[in-house]
């Protein structure tokens, strides 16, 4: 993996988003490869393909390119709410590629967003553009990067470091083991993770996710009986092999 683009491919274009564009895309043909399987190269899809830019030949796994100087920690600005709602309850989603670059085009970052972690308790509606605007009433989104559990996030360049592509690509493949649970009750999978990861340790009580109860129900209101919720999801866990149960409401955490 080459970390540094080729500033020369810009050469005719003056505005910053298509210079970013083309910069990045090239660097991503060149450089990416398929997290899902051991598909060195990916494939660009034709430029007005919806929320996709990448897919790989050989497992049809998908993935969107976005490029920052710096990668937000929180809030993820997308396109078209009701396109990305769709695009998640269809499980067409692609992973998410956050490319982070300098001045001087230096690759600094790249980080996956696993796309089984995209559900729409992620997604926050933006209000409708004005009346004034050239869009009226068109209504974009967010993603919201600090609802997702860290899992989902693989570093594949860390601070101009490249990580072991097959250390990656295990990291990636075995989040695919979530496409068993199906998208309605993915939310509560990921969520009960993310509490998980937020204790910090492998070893928790259950004791200590019930604590969080306001939290599930911030997320989900109309349930009225989150703690069974919460043992039917830390099931769900354990059966993926994420967890072992250790008796007497203790668990690890095995992944
Ligand atoms: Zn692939």
């Amino acid at each position: 993996m080459f970390l540094d683009c080729d500033i020369s491919a810009a050469a005719g274009y003056t505005s910053q988003p298509q210079i970013s564009r083309v910069l990045s895309e090239k660097w991503f043909k060149e450089n990416g490869y398929c997290l899902s399987c051991d598909n060195d190269g990916l494939s660009q899809t034709p430029a007005n393909t919806k929320a996709s830019d990448f897919v790989c030949g050989q497992c049809s796994e998908s993935y969107e390119l976005k490029a920052f100087k710096v990668r937000p920690a929180r809030t993820l600005v997308d396109g078209a709410y009701n396109a990305l709602m769709s695009s998640i309850l269809s499980g067409s989603v692609p992973t998410l590629m956050l490319l982070e670059r300098n001045d001087k085009w230096q690759i600094q970052g790249l980080t996956a967003v696993h796309r089984l972690f995209l559900t729409p308790g992620v997604v926050e509606k933006r209000r409708p553009l004005s009346l004034t605007a050239r869009r009226a009433g068109w209504v974009g989104c967010n993603i919201r990067l600090d609802l997702i559990a860290p899992d989902a996030l693989i570093q594949v360049v860390n601070l101009r470091n490249e990580t072991d592509k097959e250390f990656v690509r295990e990291r990636f493949q075995k989040l695919n083991r979530l496409r068993a649970i199906p998208l309605s009750s993915r939310g509560w999978a990921t969520l009960t993770l993310r509490v998980i990861r937020s204790l910090n340790r492998s070893e928790f009580l259950l004791e200590e996710i019930y604590a969080q109860e306001p939290l599930f129900a911030a997320f989900y209101p109309r349930n009225n009986n989150i703690r069974a919720k919460i043992r039917q999801q830390l099931q769900v866990l354990r059966d993926l092999g994420y967890l072992e149960f250790r008796g007497s409401g203790k668990y690890l955490l095995i992944i």
